[in-house]
């Protein structure tokens, strides 16, 4: 086990907070501190899914805080795709979902009761003036704790081209649901769930000319939230939508060639995105937060320990994220699918990733299977 008198986690995001919890856990004497810019009860977005079975990498590691989490969760065993006004089930794609910020709420109680100091309102602009024996750079996306050495962390940022706004709204709907629309302007995408009993996530999607075209650009979170009603009235059933930090945004690709530096390491979005069509960023960060967890408890010294988490680390997120840019890409090119019949179009969203072959998709989605044989491009 790794000595360590001292540990400064920057972010209280999932993986900031979840990483502070282990390292506590296995250090009681050492002074282990959250350092988050917002303040306790407030973070961006809504809800986040999880795959059916990506909540198993917790409940085989940590049966604790599975127990704790997973009450709260919405579950559902098959997902809907609507095209053209037609509903299509794909069955066996199940998710389970939660509340970002109520995730986050478990995650600092149980950080706290564990012992961990976490300091609300407090931003990090520069990690030098931090003294801890151990840096976690768990600062999301604009990372200072990345941005402090960027020749080290060596990260390749791109932007893809689709925009999307966050919102959520009170229409609990069914399943995980994937709406697309093609409107006078161009087409657009919801992907909307329910994450609590009355509430639901709904992210709308389109590429740069339908965006223009809508004249989305440069109207303010209130009209495009009014604008994104209008539209997708059918699917809203009367029910507004509701903004937190909803500006309209592109999603960024970033990777890290280094996850490590000196007595610095990066967990989570500050080393890595991944899109949310396939549900996998928040995972992966508490994923990210264990793996670290383990390697410092059974190396000998810093230096080797950061070492051994990039390396068994990097490959194992690596294909997650490759799947997740494959998907990204996918819908950067719905729109010119627009006029294949319902089943070939959803046949083609779920094989987008390419690591799904047939007799895969038959044993997992028999029912959808079924339909497209009989009445698909395939049939
Ligand atoms: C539209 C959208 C939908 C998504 N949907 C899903 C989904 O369905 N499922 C899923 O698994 N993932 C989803 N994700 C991805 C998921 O949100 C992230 O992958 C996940 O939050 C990463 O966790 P993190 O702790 O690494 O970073 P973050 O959650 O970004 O947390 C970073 C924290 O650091 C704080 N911080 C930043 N800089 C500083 C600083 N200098 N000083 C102090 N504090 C700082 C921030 O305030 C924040 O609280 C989605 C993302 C988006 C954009």
């Amino acid at each position: 086990m790794v000595k360590l008198e001292s540990i400064d986690v920057i972010g209280g995001g999932p993986s900031g907070l979840y990483a502070a919890q282990l390292l506590k856990r296995d250090r009681p004497h050492s002074k282990v501190r959250v350092l988050e810019q917002n303040p306790r009860g407030a973070t961006f977005g809504f809800g986040v899914v999880f795959s059916s079975q990506a909540m198993d990498f917790l409940k085989k590691d940590d049966p604790e805080t599975y127990a704790i989490i997973t009450p709260h969760m919405e579950r559902w065993q098959d997902m809907t795709l609507v095209h053209r006004g037609e509903e299509i089930i794909i069955d066996g794609i199940g998710f389970a979902s939660i509340g970002r910020l109520q995730l986050i709420d478990l995650l600092t109680e149980r950080a706290e009761a564990q012992g961990v100091e976490v300091i609300f309102d407090m931003t990090v602009d520069d990690v030098a003036t931090l003294s801890a024996d151990l840096i976690v750079g768990a600062d999301g996306i604009n990372s200072a704790v990345r941005q402090s050495n960027t020749a080290s962390f060596a990260p390749q940022m791109s932007m893809f081209s689709n925009h999307f706004a966050w919102f959520g709204t009170n229409k609990p709907f069914e399943t995980l649901t994937q709406t697309f629309l093609k409107t006078k302007y161009g087409a657009v995408n919801a992907h909307h769930y329910r994450y609590q009993a009355a509430m639901s996530t709904f992210i709308v999607e389109c590429d740069p000319t339908s965006f223009q075209a809508h004249g989305f650009e440069g109207m303010n979170e209130k009209d495009s939230a009014k604008l994104c009603e209008e539209i997708f009235s059918e699917t809203l059933d009367g029910a507004a939508l509701i903004t937190n930090k909803s500006q309209w945004r592109c999603f960024p690709r970033m990777w890290c060639e280094n996850w490590i530096d000196q007595n610095r390491v990066l967990i989570g979005d500050s080393a890595h995105t991944a899109h949310f069509s396939v549900g996998s960023g928040t995972r992966l960060a508490m994923e990210d937060a264990i793996a670290l967890a383990k390697s410092l408890r059974k190396g000998k010294n810093i230096s080797d320990a950061l070492k051994d988490y990039q390396e068994t680390r990097k490959p194992i997120a690596g294909k997650i994220v490759t799947a997740a840019n494959t998907s990204a890409e996918w819908y950067e090119t719905f729109a010119s699918k627009m006029g294949l019949a319902p089943l070939d179009f959803c046949f083609d969203y779920i094989t987008r990733s390419g690591r799904m072959d047939l007799d895969r998709l038959r044993r997992l989605s028999p029912g959808f299977m079924r339909a497209y044989d009989q009445k698909g491009l395939r049939a």
